[in-house]
């Protein structure tokens, strides 16, 4: 079996363009699209993705923080969406590094039980939401090789990342996991 990290890729980019069997949306609790990540995927995913959301709302209400559904990719090369709540930074004393790690564990099991072998995370809760870009690197890096390690199923975790600060950061983490 290949190593933990050797599963993991960085990349600099659009999480839109990524063709992988599902791609996480950095969402808001009312999944009704927004800026940023989200405002993007519906963007070039297409009206399949919010009809889906509006049917998971008015079945369930509103995703709470750090917890994941998953829906259609309609146009997107990714055959699924997940859409998982980040935590808003409110200075870290609202269980904001926990709530971080469970959008990583949430979507990575929605994902397994979906028998989706590759999936690709922005780096959620570092634009709008504001969490501190280098302890969510931090997070995310971590929390996803603990997950791999006990799941062999994933073939593959990409991070896309958006911006260049994001990238470093997270190849930063990657090269301490080495
Ligand atoms: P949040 O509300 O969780 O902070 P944002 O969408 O504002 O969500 O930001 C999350 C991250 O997604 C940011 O680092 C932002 O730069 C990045 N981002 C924005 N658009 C895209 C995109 N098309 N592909 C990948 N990442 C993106």
């Amino acid at each position: 079996m290949q190593s933990s990290n050797s599963r993991i890729e960085v990349l600099k980019g659009d999480i839109t363009k990524v063709r992988v069997d599902v791609v996480v949306n950095a969402a808001n609790s009312s999944l009704m699209g927004g800026g940023g990540v989200d405002g993007a995927i519906h963007r070039a995913g297409g009206p399949a993705i919010l009809e889906e959301c509006k049917r998971i709302v008015a079945r369930q209400g509103d995703c709470p923080t750090g917890e994941a559904v998953i829906t259609t990719g309609g146009n997107l090369p990714a055959k699924y969406v997940i859409h998982t709540v980040g935590p808003v930074w409110y200075g870290g004393s609202h269980q904001e590094e926990e709530k971080l790690a469970e959008c990583y564990r949430n979507s990575l099991a929605l994902a397994v039980a979906n028998h989706c072998k590759t999936i690709a995370f922005p780096n959620i809760s570092t634009g709008i939401y504001h969490f501190p870009k280098e302890k969510a690197a931090h997070i995310a890096v971590r929390t996803v090789l603990d997950f791999l390690q006990k799941e062999t199923s994933i073939e593959k975790v990409i991070f896309v990342c958006f911006d260049a600060e994001n990238e470093s950061l997270i190849r930063k983490e990657m090269d301490q996991t080495r």
